[in-house]
Order: C-alpha cells, then sequence, then structure tokens
C-alpha cells in the first residue's frame, strides 16, 4: 500500500494475447502481479509458458486453482471433456458451445480481490474486438459495467483495463511486435504436444496474423497448413510419436477446432 510504485495484477494466460497485455502493462511502469488460472484446462502448456515467462521477467506469478468450481461451469465443451468441440472456422454458429458460463466475470472478480489485496490499482485483461460477436464478456458494455462495479466493491476502488477492447488479433501482434516482443514465448495451440499442431483453428489463426504481418510464427510447429514439411524446427528427441499423434488428433473431429487461446484469451 506504501509503496510508490503503482500496482496492477494482469489476467495471464500464456497465450498471445495475455502475453501482449503484460507487456504493455509492464511499460506502463506498474509492478506487475500476474495472475493465471487453472480451471481444468485439457493440457498445461499455456500454464508453464506463463510460468516461465515470468519467471524471467521477474514479476510476480500465481497459478490459481479454480477446479473446484467445475461443475458450475461445466455446461461448455471448453470445460466439459465429455463434449465434442465444434469444428471449423470460428464463427458464432460453429462455438457458442464454447461460452464458459459467466466466466470474465468469475475471473475478473478474482483478479479484482487479488488488487484489493495487494493494493493494486489496475486489473489487466486481454478481450479484443475479435470477440465481441460470439463472447458478451467481451464486449465494451461488459467491460464498462465491470469497470463501474469495480470502482465501488470495495473501499479501494479498482479499475479494469481491457487495452486490446477496440482492436482486433492483427493489431494486437502489430502492437506485440512493435514493443519486441517474441511470440516464442507463448502457447496457442489447443494441443499440449512438444510442438504446437499448426492445424487446430487457434494455430490456424495464429499463423494467419502473422502471414498477414508478412511474418513467420518464431514458435515451433509440427506441421504449418499448406506445408509438407513436418516437424521443420528441431523436434525433440523422441517427439516422433507426439507429432503422429497431434496430426492424427489434428483431424479428428473433436479436436479440430481450438478456442482455449485465440478466444478465450483473458
Ligand atoms: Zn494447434
Amino acid at each position: 500500500m506504501t509503496s510508490s510504485i503503482p500496482r496492477a495484477v494482469v489476467i495471464y494466460s500464456g497465450g498471445m494475447d495475455s502475453y501482449t497485455v503484460l507487456h504493455r502493462a509492464r511499460r506502463e511502469g506498474y509492478e506487475l502481479h500476474a495472475l493465471s488460472f487453472n480451471y481444468g484446462q485439457r493440457h498445461a502448456r499455456e500454464l508453464d509458458t506463463a510460468k516461465q515467462v515470468c519467471a524471467e521477467l521477474g514479476i510476480a506469478h500465481q497459478i490459481v486453482d479454480i477446479r473446484a468450481i467445475h461443475g458450475l461451469i461445466d455446461s461448455s465443451a471448453l470445460t466439459d471433456a465429455s463434449q465434442a468441440l465444434p469444428g471449423g472456422d470460428y464463427d458464432a454458429d460453429n462455438l457458442s458451445a464454447t461460452v464458459v458460463p459467466n466466466r470474465n466475470m468469475i475471473l475478473l472478480s478474482l483478479a479484482i480481490a487479488q488488487a484489493v489485496n495487494i493494493g493494486a490499482e489496475r486489473v489487466f485483461y486481454g478481450a479484443h474486438g475479435g470477440d465481441h460477436v460470439l463472447y458478451p464478456d467481451c464486449r465494451p458494455e461488459f467491460v464498462e459495467k465491470m469497470n463501474n462495479v469495480a470502482a465501488i466493491a470495495n473501499f479501494s476502488p479498482v479499475a479494469i483495463e481491457a487495452p486490446y477492447l477496440h482492436k482486433g488479433k492483427d493489431e494486437i501482434l502489430a502492437d506485440g511486435l512493435a514493443m519486441g516482443l517474441d511470440y516464442a514465448n507463448t502457447w496457442t495451440c489447443y494441443l499440449g504436444e512438444t510442438l504446437a499442431c499448426g492445424e487446430c483453428g487457434s494455430c490456424r489463426e495464429r499463423l494467419a496474423a502473422f502471414a498477414r504481418h508478412g511474418l513467420n510464427d518464431p514458435l515451433s510447429y509440427s506441421q504449418r497448413p499448406g506445408s509438407d514439411e513436418k516437424a521443420a524446427a528441431s523436434p525433440q528427441p523422441g517427439s516422433d510419436e507426439k507429432t503422429a499423434a497431434s496430426q492424427r488428433s489434428a483431424t479428428d473431429p473433436e479436436a479440430s477446432a481450438d478456442n482455449s487461446e485465440g478466444r478465450r484469451d483473458v
């Protein structure tokens, strides 16, 4: 409370969007406290990446285990492993099944609590323009009203910051590249294999964003769309089986749509 450096909490999943938000908040001079949430993701690669990045940057980081509330939010295909994830490209019809009930209000509420707890004045999160159609809790109206509530819910007001609320994926990437960020330090793929699969919806969206900037994604992929080159980027010893497994699962309708990062990166 008496620190002269302002503090902020960042909801940081380990994906591209929140990685960019983390750095943006850092550049604004905040002493950061990053929060990642374990809500029973199908793999822990994003959380591992988040932990590693924060350790390297010297940012306080906490992985909050909210699996205990799984039974309250398990109607979504993202949180119910028994449901098939819808296939095809991102669109509202396909992916409405992936809306997790009240997700961002839950995560923001916990982050606001931690902000009050440590005397932080802001909570940053990675809602962006590409999510507005499908996810009500990524829309400007939601952010505005959560911000109003966060200002009065405690004796210490907290402001909600969503710096990319009106920006698309390409603009987030452009901002990160302008900051000199290395996106090899992020994890996007829905699958938790040694290398990103390059085939799932989230990998494809990410690769397309880099392609529109005329750049190669620095992340290692087992296969890039339109390329026969497999595991070109230094496969690790013993990864052949995993690579084959990821390619099999990438063609599995149940695994072909990814929403874990691009659409749900808060
Ligand atoms: Zn993938």
